[in-house]
């Protein structure tokens, strides 16, 4: 029996059901490289879901974690630890440098979801007793926690555990005009997300959030953008609504945020800055001294090795490489910088997932006609190439015109 297969006959018979058996197990990384428990290596094209920014071991993060770690692991919201502050003190600079006024005010969490959750609760005390309603878009994500989940657009996730109490009306992501029709003086705020990240990296078309602002501006609502997936360098920016010259209320980070920490980040500007009071939130390990020290490394990182100028040169030449592939079954290649998506013709997208890890490529099939491709944000143009001139070869194992 392989190492691997000894594991997944342990994990099948201890976790719930949720995951199903992963088909792989990692059990070590350097930079993008990976390691499997039988010792195989891949060039990790995943990055454990956007999440490993600066690639697996860094020694920047270990240095970071590992000072950070034997000072002090934790201190809890009720004393303040100066990591926390000083990432804190980054983030309300970088959306502040992004555009729009400088009043920002941070609340420190733990991931996506938790950052969302934060986003919510600003949004019900800014908008008052009038505004309980929410518009969010179709085939969105924003979280499994019941807040987070009401306002995600995908309703085989949704569904079974509606409903949240929470008033949420849907619209088709991208298109201006039905969600100008669906916001009014009752709505607290507009959740988007600048691309879709789990429903396949989908760009809205242009000028589609600055419509989005338009109708928040109109109508009192607040503008939320989730950059849990596309914040902090993945599409080249720090956010990813900077490509759009907007300027949200509220934005929510995390994922990259930490290079393979937990922790989220919810950003807010003037009145939604002030909208929580004392007692209002809170959150135990928010601000941990680790999680925030490892994100300290990740800007540091970005802003010291030029990284939002590596991910726009060494995505932009992938994208136009992966548009040359002529392999069977590939329609188009969608994203910006290292966020992207191969569309397949067919839902052959599981296959190439299992074609890629045959070929020593981890890609995602984000969906069943879509592969996702969302690597540390350090993969080099050789890197880069390396997958592009694999690709035929996995799209042809794959079968993936047959479909
Ligand atoms: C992943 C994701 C979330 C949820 O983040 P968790 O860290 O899993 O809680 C929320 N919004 C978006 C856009 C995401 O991609």
């Amino acid at each position: 029996m392989s190492a691997y297969e000894t594991l997944a006959k342990r994990w099948d018979a201890v976790f719930m059901r949720n995951y199903g058996i992963p088909p792989m197990a990692i059990a070590r990384g350097d930079g993008c490289w990976v390691w499997d428990a039988d010792d195989k290596r891949y060039l990790d094209l995943v990055g454990g879901i956007a999440v490993s920014s600066l690639g697996h071991a860094h020694p920047a993060i270990v240095e970071a974690v590992s000072r950070q770690v034997a000072r002090v692991a934790h201190t809890s919201n009720l004393y303040i630890n100066e990591p926390a502050l000083a990432l804190a003190e980054r983030l309300a600079g970088l959306l502040i440098s992004a555009g729009g006024s400088d009043d920002v005010r941070v609340f420190l969490c733990n991931d996506g979801t938790t950052a969302n959750e934060a986003a919510i609760k600003i949004a019900l005390r800014a908008a008052g007793s009038g505004r309980r309603r929410f518009v969010a878009a179709e085939r969105s994500f924003h979280g499994r926690s019941l807040g987070a989940l009401a306002l995600t657009g995908k309703a085989a996730i949704r569904e079974p555990f509606a409903p949240f109490g929470i008033d949420v009306t849907f619209v088709p992501y991208g298109d201006a005009e039905a969600l100008a029709g669906a916001v009014d003086d009752r709505t607290a705020a507009v959740f988007l997300e600048p691309t879709l990240g789990e429903a396949g990296v989908v760009p809205p078309p242009a000028g589609y959030l600055a419509a989005a602002r338009r109708a928040c501006d109109e109508t009192g609502a607040l503008l939320v953008l989730d950059e849990v997936q596309g914040g902090i360098g993945r599409t080249g920016a720090w956010f990813a609504h900077q490509h759009d010259g907007v300027a949200p209320d509220v934005v929510t980070l995390a994922k990259g945020l930490g290079g393979g920490l937990p922790i989220g980040a919810c950003l807010a500007r003037g009145r939604a800055a002030e909208a929580l009071q004392r007692g209002d939130h809170g959150s135990t390990f928010g601000g941990n001294p680790v999680s925030c020290a490892a994100a300290l490394a990740v800007l540091d990182t970005i802003e010291r090795d030029r990284l939002l100028d590596h991910v726009t040169a060494v995505g932009g030449a992938w994208k136009s490489a992966l548009e040359q592939v002529e392999g069977p079954g590939l329609q188009s290649v969608r994203g910006r910088g290292l966020w992207l998506a191969l569309q397949l013709d067919g839902e052959a997208a599981g296959r190439v997932e299992a074609a890629g890890r045959d070929a020593g490529f981890i890609v995602n099939a984000v969906a069943p006609d879509a592969v996702r491709l969302a690597p540390p944000l350090i993969l080099s143009a050789e890197q880069a190439r390396s997958f592009v001139d694999a690709l035929p070869g996995i799209l042809a194992a794959a079968g993936a015109e047959a479909s």
